[in-house]
């Protein structure tokens, strides 16, 4: 008897060519439901409608279309077990060979802005999930696809075997309990979220601060493994959250040797800093997470400069990420030390040639570099015994909120500088302190114990040029000292958030020495 296929797809990608093929190449003949039956037919291609091949309607607006035993009997029967093919015979129900259903097309449906509940609901998938998860149970006996990509694979099967291998079954049953369970997890997700909340009372939903879900599940599909960890005895591997290639899996690598794991962790400290700046050319320079050189220009070329002769030495294999399009004046510049990593929007076809000389440096194109921010990003950290959730820091810093405490005010410029000095300031490891000047930082204080060690450390690498220079803290001064310091090296303008038992002395402490100080309300720790 002919092979028989159950076909069910809301994508209709791809669906006419494979369906051609299993026809008339391997004559298989054709079970579907309504809509993917309309398009096969309409293609002259034979086809048996589900209601017809059921002896039962498609009922309750679609809801109900394949839920019947003669389909669910006919993919879930095990071909060895005597006691299966009795019921088949009994009930004149035919086994399948091929189940390929694709989902509703539940998340892009809420990702339109204005769903309602209703239209989310209705787009909740529960017959497919039924036939891929019976097809991916009784993967033995039968294939299960559950994306369009994989028809080709499929069909290449039969051609070089003449039949589907039970690796190939078994990899296609995994994918599917993969694909129904992110599925699932979208839906719940959703659920459990403000947009739907929204979309079930149509009102804005109360105050800025979104609670977490009580669930918080999170599964990727490996991008690639990398090498290890962050050292040669971790073992590790790259995931992506999305169904298809977003953020870092959506870059384009034109040259340079595989991508680590601290490459990527440098990287996305990297594009976090470009993101602050969109207005003028912007680069930093990463190591370790932190940023040793960032700079704005009014050529990518000069930001690139003022960026490096920030830190020259801390400079040496660095991650690099630019906010413009990397051209030859950039690239040449680029080649004068060793870097690990430089990402751009783009790169010109001059600039990749010069990059090419140093073959070893990777080189990343990932066009909306600057907008990534707009997806909202979580943080996730694990401890013993589960993970702990937070929303990414992506408060966009606001001059107008921030306060104005010494008898010295800011001039406009001063204000400026102070704002990049903050900016670069919130991507540094606490206890965080940045010296900047004619926007271009001179000093990094990262990763201290405390802040006065910080300033320290930041004051000491800014030198001679601390002179004039402005500085940002991303905790408050608990006590005069980091003041004085500042002061005494020629600090002119401190940016902090302010809220210490103690903000009195700093205060005190700036009027006294005649610098300007303003208060953010805001503080920035990372960890
Ligand atoms: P069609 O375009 O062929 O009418 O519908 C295909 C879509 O319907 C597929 O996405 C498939 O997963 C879904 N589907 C198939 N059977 C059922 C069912 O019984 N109930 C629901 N809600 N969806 C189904």
């Amino acid at each position: 008897m002919a092979r028989l296929a159950l076909l069910s797809v809301s994508d209709k990608t791809g669906l006419i060519d494979f369906a051609r093929s299993l026809v008339e190449e391997f004559g298989f003949e054709i079970v579907s439901s309504g809509g993917t039956a309309q398009a096969i037919q309409a293609a002259g291609i034979p086809v048996t409608k589900v209601a017809d091949y059921t002896g039962s309607p498609e009922i309750l607006g679609g809801r109900v279309k394949t839920l019947h035993p003669r389909i669910h009997g006919g993919i879930l029967a095990r071909r060895d077990v005597p006691q299966d093919v009795s019921d088949l015979e009994a009930n004149d129900i035919r086994p399948f060979d091929l189940v390929a259903v694709n989902l509703y097309p539940f998340e892009q449906t809420i990702a339109k802005p204005d769903v309602t509940l209703a239209e989310a609901v209705e787009q909740i998938d529960i017959g497919g999930p039924a036939m891929i998860r019976a097809a991916a149970k009784n993967f033995a006996h039968l294939t299960v696809l559950c994306e369009p990509a994989m028809y080709a694979t499929y069909l290449q099967e039969l051609r070089q075997q003449g039949e589907v291998s039970f690796e190939f079954r078994a990899a296609c049953a995994q994918k599917a309990f993969w694909h129904t369970s992110n599925y699932d997890r979208a839906i719940a997700s959703f659920l459990g979220s403000r947009e739907s909340v929204g979309a079930r009372s149509s009102a804005p939903v109360q105050g800025s601060r979104e609670e977490l879900p009580q669930q918080f599940a999170i599964s990727g599909e490996r991008v690639q493994s990398l090498r290890y960890g962050e050292n040669p005895h971790q073992p590790a591997a790259w995931y992506q959250t999305g169904t298809s290639a977003t953020g870092w899996a959506a870059a384009t690598k034109l040259q340079g040797k595989e991508l680590s794991y601290n490459n990527l962790v440098d990287l996305e400290a990297a594009r976090r800093i470009i993101t602050e700046f969109t207005d003028l050319p912007a680069a930093t320079i990463i190591k370790h997470t932190n940023p040793c050189g960032t700079a704005l220009g009014t050529t990518i070329s000069e930001a690139y400069e003022k960026a490096f002769n920030a830190d020259s030495v801390s400079a040496f294999g660095g991650i690099v990420a630019l906010n413009r399009v990397i051209d030859a004046a950039t690239a040449t510049a680029l080649t004068k030390t060793f870097l690990e990593c430089v990402v751009a929007p783009e790169c010109e076809p001059e600039a990749r040639e010069i990059l090419a000389s140093k073959s070893k440096v990777r080189v990343l194109i990932l066009p909306n570099l600057e907008t990534l921010h707009e997806t909202s990003l979580h943080t996730i950290k694990a401890i013993a015994g589960g993970f702990l959730v937070q929303a990414s820091d992506d408060l966009v810093a606001d001059t107008k909120q921030w306060q104005m405490v010494t008898e010295k005010q800011p001039t406009p410029a001063q204000l400026e500088e102070l704002l990049f000095a903050w900016k670069v300031c919130k991507h540094v490891k606490s206890n965080a302190i940045v010296v900047s000047r004619d926007r271009a930082t001179l000093g990094v204080g990262a990763g201290q114990m405390n802040r006065v060690g910080s300033v320290q450390i930041a004051l000491e690498q800014a030198g001679e040029k601390a002179q004039g220079a402005v500085l940002a803290s991303d905790g408050f001064f608990p006590f005069d000292d980091s003041v004085k310091t500042a002061a005494a090296a020629g600090i002119t303008a401190i940016v902090q958030p302010g809220g210490s038992l103690r903000d009195a002395d700093s205060v005190k402490a700036a009027n006294e020495l005649g610098i300007v100080m303003v208060l953010t309300g805001v503080r920035h720790f990372l960890h």
